[in-house]
């Protein structure tokens, strides 16, 4: 095989997802079974929802893994920089490049034009796209309104009709309808590129050979290799891994199940036996139907044509059976002894607890009963405890709801924040604060009363929190799909 370079590639927009971690483990098996390299890549060009502090729990929760790189923003390498908002020239150049060439042009048509053609496709039942007004303007055009300084946005030409034949490593020759895809946007009006160019450019330079990205992807391929004849070079392979779904067989999101791995972290997983999972969503068992296996027989076992493409269903019932048996096959008390003081009994850990508690302790005997939710991967509320006087669990429910929500637009995580985001949910709900806080400490503790709620969520963490909050929405009969749907059409209104 030729040199084998690949790379995952992060948006630092959130927490890492165990799909992206399920890639990189595919990505770092590869590189490892051929002595390649595997590059961490980190793709920040959304300038609205890109954060540079998730860049570091992204390094940690890959690292946690053992999915350890070869070349990255924080290692370095020789084909730096490894983040895409230091390589802006690069991608404008590439895209003048286009341009000249003819296959890329700028395009003047406002939000207002793009808008009122989208109404009058749907009027017409027509596909929603591009209509390719600015492809043809001419020379003298374009340098008009250009002059003028109009903001504009650079389109790719696209072919318009034909198929496209996507070679995917593990399907075969995938073919896709050209006829369905417009001309892509490839750098936006604020000068940044858009995912496609960047992503085609970058793993050109960074001389990456295999590409191995979630299945979502795939119907991006024609645009990619519509770029890649258009600048001359040679495609990478493809592998469009199946893609993690939910056990009812939708696609896997944190509506239903825990997705970070941030969440698996905290919630006492051990790294080798969540890999090991994440490695039996494509792989077949090793040694006959054994299904523990390590990174290192993953490794020497490696053969692409092994992947399956079936559901990939990620069940935590089955991780939790899988994690039980590292814990009592694999581990001596000493290295669970070490686990524990690694995960959470660290000084810093318990020494952010300590002012929570301390005016509610009389010996020290008091302290670990009244943490004990800290260390808890679930608590059990009961039905009873959830609903404050004079509410209905009919009423708890859509609150909890919006609580989740909430939640999950806290960008800084602390207790400034949680405040801030439930007082909100009281004020949308026209409830005192209490009616809010008292469900939220039950869901949070398992117990009606606790160390101050702010300050404890914030400690536990976003991902838990809101898995904590979901399972007392299940405790008290959860709410269907179309409230939640009404409701939620109401809370992105208010
Ligand atoms: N930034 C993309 C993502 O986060 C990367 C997709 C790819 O691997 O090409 O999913």
């Amino acid at each position: 095989m030729t040199d084998v370079r690949v790379r995952v590639a992060p948006s630092p927009t959130g927490p890492v997802h165990v799909g992206t971690a399920y890639q990189a483990l595919f990505d770092l098996v590869l590189a490892r079974k051929h002595g390649g390299q595997f590059v961490l890549r980190i793709e920040d060009t959304d300038q609205t929802r890109s954060r540079r502090e998730w860049e570091e729990p992204i390094f940690q929760a890959l690292r946690w893994l053992g999915l350890e790189w070869d070349e990255g923003p924080d290692v370095g390498g020789p084909y730096g920089p490894y983040r895409q908002s230091e390589r802006l020239e690069i991608y404008q150049e590439h895209a003048k490049q286009l341009v000249n060439g003819g296959h890329a042009y700028p395009c003047f048509c406002t939000a207002e034009r793009l808008d009122a053609l989208r109404k009058e496709q749907m009027q017409h039942k027509e596909r929603l796209g591009y209509d390719g007004h600015c492809r043809d303007l001419s020379a003298e055009d374009v340098a008009a309104k250009m002059a003028e300084g109009l903001s504009h946005v650079i389109r790719l030409k696209m072919p318009g009709a034909g198929t496209c034949v996507v070679k995917d490593h593990l399907r075969g020759e995938v073919e896709l309808d050209f006829a369905q895809m417009d001309d892509q946007v490839l750098v936006k009006s604020d000068g940044f590129p858009t995912y496609h160019l960047a992503v085609v450019v970058d793993d050109h330079l960074m001389k990456i050979s295999h590409v191995i990205r979630g299945e979502e992807w795939i119907t991006s391929a024609p645009k990619h290799l519509v770029l890649y004849e258009a600048f001359g070079w040679e495609p990478p392979q493809y592998m469009h891994l199946p893609l993690l779904l939910n056990p009812d067989g939708s696609k896997m999101s944190k509506r239903k199940n825990p997705t970070s791995v941030e969440y698996y972290r905290r919630a006492g997983y051990a790294p080798e036996a969540l890999l090991n999972y994440l490695a039996l969503m494509a792989y077949p068992p090793i040694d006959g139907d054994e299904e523990m296996f390590s990174f290192g027989q993953l490794t020497e076992d490696f053969d692409a044509d092994k992947i399956n493409l079936g559901g990939s269903i990620f069940d935590i019932e089955k991780l939790d059976w899988l994690n039980g048996r590292y814990v009592r096959e694999r581990k001596t008390p000493e290295q669970l002894l070490d686990d524990l003081k690694a995960w959470l009994l660290t000084d810093d850990y318990v020494g952010q607890m300590l002012p929570l508690l301390q005016q509610r302790m009389e010996t020290l005997g008091d302290f670990v009963p009244q943490v004990a939710f800290f260390f808890a991967r679930k608590v059990a509320p009961s039905a009873e405890d959830l609903v404050p006087k004079k509410r209905e669990a009919e009423q708890v429910v859509p609150m909890l709801q919006t609580a989740v929500w909430a939640l999950d637009g806290v960008l800084d995580w602390n207790k400034e924040g949680v405040e801030a985001a439930l007082r909100g949910v009281a004020e949308y709900w026209d409830w005192p604060v209490r009616d809010v806080t008292v469900p939220l400490t039950v869901a949070l503790t398992g117990q009606r009363v606790g160390p101050p709620l702010f300050d404890s969520a914030a400690l536990l963490g976003q991902d838990m929190m809101r898995m904590r909050i979901l399972d007392a929405m299940g405790v008290l009969g959860g709410l269907s799909k179309k409230k939640v749907t009404k409701l939620e059409k109401e809370w992105t209104r208010r």
